[in-house]
């Protein structure tokens, strides 16, 4: 059988999903965009462009 051609393209595949769902983010559902905020007062943190974009901060 087509082994080596199969995995291949299966494994390519795999790998894109993977990588998209680990850019997806899991509270609004759209690309992450994690950023890190400093403000001048407070401790700095990772904020979510992405919910902010979405509504959802
Ligand atoms: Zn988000």
């Amino acid at each position: 059988m087509a082994k080596d051609k199969g995995t291949s393209k299966t494994n390519v595949a795999a790998r894109a999903e993977q990588k998209a769902l680990a850019s997806t983010c899991k509270v609004c559902g759209n690309k992450s965009e994690l950023v890190m905020r400093v403000p001048s007062v407070g401790k700095r943190h990772m904020a979510r462009l992405c919910c902010e974009k979405a509504g959802k901060a």
